[in-house]
């Protein structure tokens, strides 16, 4: 799950990271109310929408007078803001963000990852700040610095003290650096974030240490017990089928393809989708309907495809593990007969009660093509799409 810049940085107050007052708005109303409240010249207005690069996209500006404020606000709230992180028609502009500008005289980069290799947590400093880290990673690799931490001992404060001397804190401030770096890792680890970064984080004419930017993603499965995190979920930002999918506890991801895929179990369904592939298909979305998937659920999901336009086909794949195959059939064919089912639809069961589920779907009044094989299933339903 990913947050709003200004959600970020209340966290990171929190843990006693400096970051600038602002108050957020949604509408010009509240703009004209709440922007005199902040300190100015200069001000800077920022679009809050769950991507970055926003100030090479228009989304973050400098202002030095309130009327400034206003017109920028006034611009920005409602426009479809394009940056390299959107879809190419870009993401509507719900919130904007009204802060005392600061006077930088150095901006760096500080970030928190799970680095898979290393299965730790891994704290990346550069001095090369304000600028797409992407880049930077790509064109000068060692100004890239790296420190993974022992989840068991937490950070070190000398690490910390090496990585803060070499994203180029000015000596009068690496302890507060060292200190700053400390409670980030902090606000990580107590939150679940899968992902902070602070870009830039910079030092003001008048030395002080400041986090300009506030960048948080967060790891779904530890939702449940972060109560907190949840409730700043801002559904706008999300993709409508993703969001309507997830609240039927389906995985769900729409891809380009034309074969939509039905499968119980992640595994099942990207071996699915390879052969799917495999017979010069192209599959429309991903989707683990879990493992003990319900009626209901089989209902939502076929509905999830259906609204896709480029849908030509749909393989459904189960194994029946614990979930048994004629509870399955069952499922399927009052799901289908629910949502008008107007695609060729290839049915692939295996497992407990087999026979008893080849038999319900047999009896049945939908259409089915039967599917002993993966590599017949992939097939079938490969032709069918045309
Ligand atoms: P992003 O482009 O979406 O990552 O948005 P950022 O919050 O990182 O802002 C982009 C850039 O705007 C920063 O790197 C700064 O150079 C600039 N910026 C943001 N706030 C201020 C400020 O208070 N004063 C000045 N001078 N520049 C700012
Ligand atoms: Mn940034």
């Amino acid at each position: 799950m990913k947050i709003h810049e200004y959600q970020g940085k209340e966290i990171l107050r929190r843990y006693g990271v400096t970051v600038p007052l602002g108050v957020v708005c949604r509408s010009i109303e509240e703009v004209s109310h709440l922007a005199p409240t902040i300190m100015g010249p200069p001000w800077v207005v920022k679009a809050q929408i769950h991507a970055g690069g926003r100030g090479k996209g228009g989304g973050v500006k400098v202002v030095s007078s309130l009327e400034d404020v206003h017109r920028a606000a006034d611009e920005m709230l409602g426009m479809m803001l394009v940056t390299h992180q959107t879809s190419p028609d870009g993401q509507q502009v719900r919130w904007v963000l009204i802060e005392e500008g600061v006077a930088i005289e150095s901006e760096m980069y500080l970030g928190i990852v799970i680095d898979r290799v290393s299965q730790r947590v891994v704290i990346i400093g550069s001095a090369q700040g304000g600028m797409d880290i992407e880049s930077v990673a790509a064109s000068t690799p060692e100004h890239i610095h790296r420190l993974p931490v022992d989840p068991s001992a937490g950070v070190d404060d000398g690490n910390v003290a090496w990585l803060s001397k070499k994203m180029g804190i000015p000596p009068d401030l690496q302890h507060e650096a060292a200190e700053l770096i400390s409670s980030v890792y902090e606000a990580f680890w107590e939150s679940d974030a899968s992902l902070v970064e602070i870009n830039p984080l910079i030092v003001t004419k008048d030395q002080r240490l400041i986090a300009l930017d506030a960048k948080f993603n967060f790891d779904d499965s530890a939702l449940f017990r972060q109560p907190d995190i949840a409730a700043l979920r801002d559904l706008d930002e999300e993709n409508q089928d993703e969001v309507d999918a997830s609240a039927h506890g389906l995985n769900y991801i729409a891809l380009d393809g034309s074969i939509g895929c039905l499968v119980n179990g992640a595994g099942l369904a990207m071996a699915t989708m390879d052969i799917i592939k495999f017979y010069g298909g192209e599959p429309a979305n991903f989707l683990d309907v879990g493992g003990g998937a319900t009626t209901e659920q089989v209902t939502e999901a076929f509905k999830l495809m259906l609204r896709n336009e480029s849908l030509r086909a749909i393989l459904v794949n189960i194994f029946g593990g614990i979930m048994r195959c004629d509870v399955v059939a069952k499922g399927l064919v009052s799901a289908a007969r629910e949502v008008n089912l107007d695609v060729p639809l290839v049915v692939r069961l295996e497992g407990t009660n087999v026979e008893r589920g080849r038999e319900i779907l047999a009896e049945s009044d939908i259409e089915i093509i039967p599917a002993a094989t993966m590599a017949e299933a992939a097939e079938k339903v490969v032709a069918a799409a045309g």
